[in-house]
């Protein structure tokens, strides 16, 4: 695609790297079918094509809106166009680049402003969403319907089989280490996921740490293009994973795939900074997904877990980060199999669960007839339980079924503790 960028922005990194990315669209339009919001609203502007197209305009000094604002804003993120793309046209970052632009450029309505300001002064901070949670259950009873609806609903129980006590963090006691990234929402509102994957990983050989001085990704600021927000956790990230990798700690582990995500590109983020580069593009190098983590040791996991006393049924929702930012495929079937699961099968399933981050607080509509139909989809071969990779995914699912929705490494942990 033909560009001419606007004196403003060429020669700036955000320039020459969004000029790259343009022409290397050849607007072909494999991408729209696959384009969730394009698939709800059938407007080419909510489809890739249409934003890059945007964006064009964007960068070529043309008006900005808030209609444009819009578009780019009712995008998931989800990066499924990029998996459909034959032309490797790295649309995420260009996202990245235009939102900012674009932000720069509209103002806010001071409603809207406000609800993005309080969503990353709450979520990226563990303490404040408990103590915020534990405030919202003692005064469920007086808030309005449209609230209460809104809060995160408990976990349904999973199947008599898979009934044990919590996983407990096992002490360190293998020559193989690992650090752990705990996340900042996750430790509240599924607090067994890492103890569960500490337990997984203890089966097979690699102990856990985790890294007590980090904190959020980065991710939900990064997203909500407060670019300077996200790179002083970022930082602290860094300084907090860093001593364990020099300790020997052989890889950053992450249980949460967009937070996985987030960490693997540190080192793009970061390599402009004389002081963090280097160490940001080791610690991306090294960041792993628990799924990646363990994908090697499937076989030793089938040997080390206990006879399966019968069969639980389980429909895996992979997570757009997981599959697109990631590119895991497959995988966590193989280890949810591995364990003795049968998986049920799943349609669509690279269609975003309408997730995505804080798109469910902030486009709800869109998210819920997301919500619907991946619910559709998962429930269709009569699963027990649905299992995902991510936290964001989980609850938002949770919000869709009666079933129990876990990840899928609480399931493999519950295996572990029927020895
Ligand atoms: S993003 Fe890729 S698939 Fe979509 S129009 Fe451009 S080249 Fe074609
Ligand atoms: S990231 Fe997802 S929602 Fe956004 S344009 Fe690409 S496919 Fe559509």
């Amino acid at each position: 695609m033909q560009t001419a960028l606007a004196d403003s922005v060429k020669g700036t990194p955000h320039g020459r790297e969004a000029e790259a990315i343009l022409r290397s669209c050849v607007h072909c339009g494999f991408c729209l079918p696959t384009c969730p919001t394009y698939q709800l609203l059938g407007d080419e502007l909510d489809s890739p094509r249409g934003r890059i197209y945007l964006m064009k305009q964007l960068l070529e000094g043309e008006p900005v809106t808030a209609r444009t604002q819009l578009h780019l804003d009712r995008c998931l993120t989800c990066r499924a166009c990029e998996t459909a793309c034959p032309s490797g046209v790295q649309y995420g970052r260009l996202l990245d680049i235009g939102r900012e632009l674009t932000d720069a450029r509209v103002a806010r309505p001071p409603a809207e402003h406000l609800q993005r300001y309080l969503l990353r002064k709450v979520l990226p901070h563990t303490e404040r969403v408990r103590w915020l949670l534990q405030a919202a259950r003692i005064a469920r009873p007086l808030l309005p319907g449209w609230v209460r609806q809104r809060l995160p609903r408990p976990a349904v129980p999973l199947p008599a089989l898979l009934r044990t006590t919590p996983p407990k963090w096992p002490a360190a006691r293998h020559a193989r280490r690992v650090v752990l990234l705990a996340g900042c929402v996750q430790p509240v509102l599924a607090a067994d996921i890492n103890p569960a994957a500490a337990t997984v990983l203890d089966r097979v050989g690699i102990s856990t740490v985790p890294a007590r001085a980090a904190g959020c990704c980065g991710a939900l600021s990064h997203h909500l293009s407060a670019h300077a927000e996200a790179l002083a956790q970022i930082r602290r990230n860094v300084d907090a994973l860093w001593p364990h990798l020099e300790a020997g700690a052989e890889a950053v582990v992450v249980t949460a795939s967009a937070c996985t995500a987030m960490v693997a590109d540190y080192g793009r983020l970061l390599q402009h900074d004389p002081h963090y580069a280097a160490r940001a593009a080791r610690i991306s190098a090294l960041t792993r997904d628990i799924s990646q983590l363990l994908a090697p040791s499937a076989q030793a996991l089938r040997s080390a877990l206990p006879p399966f006393a019968g069969s639980v049924r389980v429909a895996f929702q992979a997570p757009c980060t997981l599959q697109h930012a990631l590119k895991v495929s497959g995988v966590v079937e193989g280890l949810l199999a591995a364990g003795g699961f049968t998986l049920t099968a799943v349609d669509d399933g690279q269609r975003c669960c309408g997730s995505a981050g804080t798109y469910s607080v902030l486009q709800p509509q869109l998210s819920g007839q997301l919500l619907k139909s991946k619910v559709a989809a998962l429930e269709a071969g009569a699963p027990e339980v649905i299992a995902t990779a991510n936290i964001g995914c989980l609850m938002h699912l949770r919000g869709g079924t009666a079933l129990p929705v876990r990840h899928w490494v609480e399931l493999l942990a519950a295996r572990c503790a029927g020895d």
